[in-house]
């Protein structure tokens, strides 16, 4: 028991099913992400990442199970009333920065607050854009910045609603390294200093390495887990659960005994050794 579990759960996922027909894109997942932590989620190509960080945010609804975010249970909300918890308690970034390319940097990062029908003070844009190492690019469009510039840019826009977690869906995907950089150290940053549950999707152990812990998901189950995560060992535990595969952690499940039924944050089968 970590000082982290400790804490209160900003995401808590329990028993998540999403099914596309046939198709069990999740299939099972218990996970607590206790609030002012760095999460990062890795696994195979098409093993539930985005699927997970879809259903964590209240971007897609499970078939089955539980999502909480900040204690508020997801599954009997209204859309309307989801629309506005993922508005104002969910920042989401994204590979493509997904800024709106005729706004300027300050005018981007203040439309979630028009959205929620805010009109947002100078100071507050000025104040985010900041917070980001950007003050000075606020009358700057898209395309007059550079990659790290924007996703920065994007970081600002997300953070501008003070939300309970913030989403990462590849975001240092389309930067160079020494950029990318830049941005995971911003990340951290935002977490040892302001708090800032951080939930992130990345391929890259490096990236990874940033987070508090590695998320390992494999057919859409939580396969295993990694505390204080080094570049390597991230590295390590990808290469064996991709040429271990399916098998193996269906395999360990089974050693464990079928219908134990994890708590939240425990579900970790052990899939290759340290
Ligand atoms: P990852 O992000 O790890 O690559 P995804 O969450 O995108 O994985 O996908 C998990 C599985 O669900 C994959 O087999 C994928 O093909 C399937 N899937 C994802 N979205 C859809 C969808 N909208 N319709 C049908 N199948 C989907």
């Amino acid at each position: 028991m970590t000082s982290t579990d400790s804490r209160i759960a900003a995401v808590r996922l329990s028993g998540v099913h999403r099914r596309y027909g046939d198709l069990a894109a999740l299939d099972g997942v218990d996970l607590t992400v206790p609030a002012g932590t760095f999460t990062a989620i890795m696994g195979p190509s098409g093993s539930g990442k985005s699927t997970l960080l879809q259903c964590a945010a209240g971007l897609d609804r499970p078939t089955s199970g539980s999502v909480e975010i900040g204690g508020t249970e997801l599954s009997g909300l209204s859309e309307r009333r989801l629309t506005l918890l993922r508005r104002e308690r969910i920042g989401f970034v994204f590979q493509s920065f997904n800024l709106v390319p005729s706004l300027s940097a300050a005018q981007n990062v203040a439309l979630p607050l028009r959205l929620a029908g805010r009109r947002p003070a100078r100071t507050e844009v000025r104040g985010a854009l900041a917070r980001v190492g950007l003050a000075d690019r606020a009358r700057h469009r898209p395309a007059e910045l550079s990659g790290g510039q924007q996703q920065r840019v994007a970081l600002a826009r997300a953070l501008i609603t003070r939300p309970a977690v913030l989403f990462g869906d590849e975001p240092t995907g389309a930067l160079d390294t020494v950029t990318s950089r830049q941005v995971l150290g911003m990340l951290r940053q935002l977490v040892d200093e302001e708090g800032q549950t951080t939930v992130m999707v990345t391929h890259d152990p490096v990236a990874a390495s940033y987070a508090d812990r590695v998320v390992f998901l494999v057919d859409g189950r939580v396969a295993d887990e990694l505390r204080a995560p080094e570049a390597e060992g991230v590295a390590e535990r990808m290469a064996a659960l991709e040429t271990a595969g399916a098998g193996a952690v269906r395999g360990a499940d089974t050693v464990r005994g079928a219908g134990a039924v994890p708590g939240p944050g425990s579900a970790v089968v052990e899939v290759a050794g340290r």
